[in-house]
């Protein structure tokens, strides 16, 4: 009888948790048929959503209620859903280039707007709980890609004192439903690792902390149980990618201040995954967790959860570079040195198609062992070799839009003087967006490997260029 009582105990919150993997799985597998398609960059603004949620008030399924304004006058909207006990309110991109889970929400809605096989989990969700969703609380952060608001306010550095209109309303709304649980979404950089792991942070979990003393109670408890949840199911999809940020308290944050206040509250970062620049399978694996969540919501699953599984999820930690070049040969006044080389890629606005173009920089040189690359590459046996300057500067933008830039490479040249305005038609050319050889202003440039320095060198085997490195990419010479 005590063994039975033993084992029932141990396979409940398997049994539990089952459900949520298969629904999981069910979602992964179908997931194409909910997929908002206007949807389908991270670039995206107030413009993007308006029509889907216009959409959403002809849906009877859906309650849309106008909360108020931004500071640039766009409207911020509560959709609301279910029918259900339980409360669950979630609110994204906060900060305004942060639109994963913007785009998951839209997901998320379409889900639910459907009829198929999945009707049953569909309707026990709605049965059980209310879902209420705050889409892009910063519109015009996100009209101009960037964090802050357009007063250049950290919106999660102002639940305190309240001063923009898009806290005030954050707040406000969070006030009028005293929700049971809370979803805050965010972004976090694409750079965080899992631990020491060489793995990306695809998505960080925290249960914020409402005290500096980071205590534990019931309601914090619930979130961190219900994170235990999500880590299971999402292990199925991302296993060893998933990671915890910092708990360190901070009273102008929301999550800190929804969690002091008695909501379970859960933050979500969606970080990165390799060649998803995009974040359309980080979007997926978004979707995926949430809807799981609420599934165990309305069971309750996830109060079968021991606490140890939040526990052991490893903190986001930073051991991750874009690109690492392992034991490279660097000769200077006649020695030979080996070393590691670690290059970041970052984005800056730009006029491109695109709206940025990426720049990248060295960022650390010497042994970085213990660290790894998103992109790595064993460099034994290759020696760094400057590139030449182009001996005539090219004065306009169309002279620059016939230069062959892979023959110039070919010549060995991976430096092009060129005047001033010509520098800021920079990535224009087909051929200049393939082999990006950079561009400079003074005829007499001389490349120096040092940290903060754009990358442009070659890679020599004996004495045969095999591969060139230019701005955070290695291209293979043929040769
Ligand atoms: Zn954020």
């Amino acid at each position: 009888m005590k063994f039975l009582y033993f084992l029932l105990l141990t396979l409940l919150p398997v049994i539990g948790m089952s459900q949520e993997i298969s629904f999981a799985h069910n979602l992964y597998n179908t997931y194409e048929s909910y997929r908002e398609p206007s949807l389908n960059c991270r670039r995206i603004n107030h413009g993007n959503i308006l029509p889907l949620i216009e959409k959403l008030r002809h849906n009877s399924k859906f309650v849309v209620h106008k909360l108020g304004e931004s500071v640039e006058k766009r409207e911020l909207f509560l959709i609301k859903l279910g029918i259900g006990k339980t409360k669950i309110f979630l609110w994204s991109q906060m900060h305004g280039d942060e639109s994963t889970a913007t785009m998951a929400l839209f997901d998320i809605f379409n889900f639910f707007s459907a009829n198929d096989f999945l009707n049953e989990i569909r309707e026990k969700i709605l049965r059980e709980t209310t879902l209420y969703f705050l889409p892009m609380v910063n519109p015009d952060g996100a009209e101009v890609f960037q964090r802050r608001n357009i007063l250049e306010i950290d919106l999660n550095r102002d639940a305190s004192r309240l001063v923009t209109p898009e806290a005030d309303i954050l707040m406000n709304t969070f006030d009028s439903l005293n929700a049971d649980f809370g979803f805050n979404l965010h972004d976090q950089n694409t750079r965080y690792s899992v631990g020491r792991n060489y793995k990306q942070a695809t998505i960080s979990f925290l249960a914020p902390a409402f005290n500096d003393k980071k205590e534990m109670n019931e309601k914090r408890g619930h979130a961190t149980k219900l994170i235990g949840m999500m880590d299971k199911v999402l292990k199925e999809f991302i296993p060893g990618h998933v990671a915890k940020y910092s708990d360190d308290y901070e009273p102008r944050a929301f999550g800190d201040t929804f969690q002091k206040k008695g909501t379970s509250t859960i933050l979500i970062e969606s970080g990165g995954w390799k060649d998803d620049t995009e974040k359309q399978f980080i979007r997926k694996i978004n979707f995926i967790g949430m809807l799981a969540a609420f599934l165990s919501i309305a069971d309750k699953t996830y109060m079968e959860i021991p606490a140890s599984n939040y526990e052991s999820i490893p903190m986001n930690d930073e051991y991750l570079f874009d690109l690492l070049l392992k034991n490279v040969t660097v000769e200077e006044k006649g020695r030979s040195f080996p070393i590691d080389i670690a290059i970041n890629n970052d984005e800056q606005k730009s006029d491109s198609e695109k709206g940025f173009t990426t720049l990248s920089t060295i960022e650390d040189i010497g042994d970085l062992s213990g660290f790894h690359g998103i992109e790595e590459m064993d460099c034994s046996g290759l020696t760094l070799k400057d590139g030449k300057v182009y001996p005539k500067k090219i004065e306009t933008n169309n002279e620059l839009a016939a230069i062959d830039f892979q023959k110039l490479i070919e010549d060995g040249v991976l430096f092009l003087p060129v005047e001033k305005e010509v520098l800021s038609y920079n990535g224009k050319s087909d051929s200049q967006k393939k082999f990006p050889i950079r561009l400079v202003e003074a005829t007499d440039f001389h490349f120096q490997l040092k940290i903060g320095e754009r990358p442009a060198f070659y890679l020599f085997k004996n004495d045969t260029p095999k591969f060139v490195v230019l701005n955070g990419t290695v291209i293979r010479l043929k040769r």
